[in-house]
């Protein structure tokens, strides 16, 4: 039986992550749960899993919530690391969204819990100080991003010494093979319908952008130890390859399944144990084809930023980053044109002072500054 927390628990990879342990009840239970605000999905959530204790991050939700249960409930930043970091917790599972995810996966790592990373964003920010603690505490750090689970998959056993590149698949998103004036006045609606997956709406948006491509492109980097010449980018519209390697004698591994996040979240949990289970299996005759186009990096800007920012390094990703997470959140409540996305990113990144991100308080400084600025950059719109 593995002990097991959940950061952002309401959430679209929170609860598919919850759906896991309960077809699985002999091999894990669930301590603590964390979401932002939303009472009455944890209060079901606690009903059914019975943790020990609960975080709203929010501080009102929080204070009703307690009127409604007998668990122990925290709030803030303080609580969302108390959930981390509970004594009987084997493993935490961080599907917060957002550079929020950060600070309570580093306690964790440093108090030697395994970790189940679904949120990119904190190792796209943190990368350089979080692999270092990680590599410290003996951890085992597990991707639940599906094409960076598939990576690992393809990658068990093997040596690394002969890993010639690995190749990331990419949907394409909803403009797949658009030029950028016909969608550069993209409704919320229109952005978030993605062809294949079904996810939050912060990383929705990030697909049809090629955003969330081009933040795994840096994560990537940071959990297999590549450079960003080794990494390539392919476009399969059906995703159904979650990603391939491709070794030095020529030979392509690639991981296939269905669009069902809960076998990648699965893995994350029960590795290096592989454990059954009653999810759809997919059928390759109804499935019939599979085929890979080139990435159009002039009508998706975010993609080349991505690779900019991670190959120059330093806090230039956590600034990318953070104006993203904020053009993001202004567009989805339709402050700014979908356009406008990737030229406020732009503008940051240009304005940036980049500095070593060696440890996580400068990356966190560099985090606040970038989101201060992407602000400043969107009133002057
Ligand atoms: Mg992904």
């Amino acid at each position: 039986m593995k002990n097991i927390s959940i950061l952002g628990s309401t959430g679209s990879i929170g609860k598919q992550t919850l759906d896991v342990i309960k077809s699985h009840k002999k091999e894990f239970k669930v301590l603590g749960l964390a979401a932002f605000n939303e009472v009455d999905k944890i209060i079901e959530q606690i009903k059914e899993f019975k943790p020990e204790k609960v975080c709203l991050f929010e501080e009102k939700a929080a204070q009703e919530l307690e009127k409604k249960t007998d668990v122990e409930v925290v709030s803030g930043m303080k609580g969302l690391e108390e959930i981390a970091l509970m004594e009987e917790v084997e493993q935490v599972v961080v599907s917060v969204v957002g550079a929020i995810g950060m600070q309570p996966t580093i306690k964790a790592i440093r108090k030697g819990k395994n970790i189940a990373l679904a949120n990119k964003e904190t190792l796209v920010a943190a990368g350089e100080p979080i692999m270092k603690e990680a590599k410290k505490s003996g951890i085992t750090l597990m991707p639940i991003d599906s094409e960076h689970s598939a990576l690992f998959q393809c990658l068990n056993g093997e040596e690394r010494s002969k890993v010639s590149k690995v190749i990331i698949t990419c949907s394409g998103g909803p403009f797949r093979g658009k030029k950028i004036e016909d969608f550069y006045n993209a409704t919320p609606e229109q952005a978030l319908g993605h062809p294949t997956w079904s996810m939050g709406a912060k990383i929705t948006i990030d697909s049809s952008t090629l955003m969330n491509k081009g933040l795994e492109v840096i994560e990537a980097k940071w959990l297999y130890d590549l450079s960003f010449e080794e990494i390539e980018i392919v476009i399969h519209p059906q995703s159904l390859i979650h990603s391939m390697i491709e070794f030095v004698d020529g030979s392509i591994m690639a991981q296939i399944g269905t669009h069902d996040m809960r076998t990648p979240i699965q893995y994350a949990l029960s590795y290096p144990k592989r454990i059954s289970n009653k999810f759809p299996r997919l059928n390759l005759i109804e499935a019939q084809k599979m085929t890979f186009e080139k990435p159009d990096y002039e009508n998706f800007p975010c993609l080349s930023f991505a690779f900019e920012a991670g190959k120059i390094g330093g806090t230039l990703p956590a600034a990318m980053n953070a104006a993203n997470e904020i053009a993001v959140l202004r567009f989805l409540d339709k402050k700014i044109k979908y356009g406008q996305i990737p030229e406020i990113i732009k503008k940051v990144m240009e304005e940036h002072k980049n500095r070593k991100a060696d440890s996580i308080e400068t990356v966190l400084e560099a985090d606040k500054k970038a989101r201060e600025e992407t602000k400043k950059v969107i009133e002057k719109l």
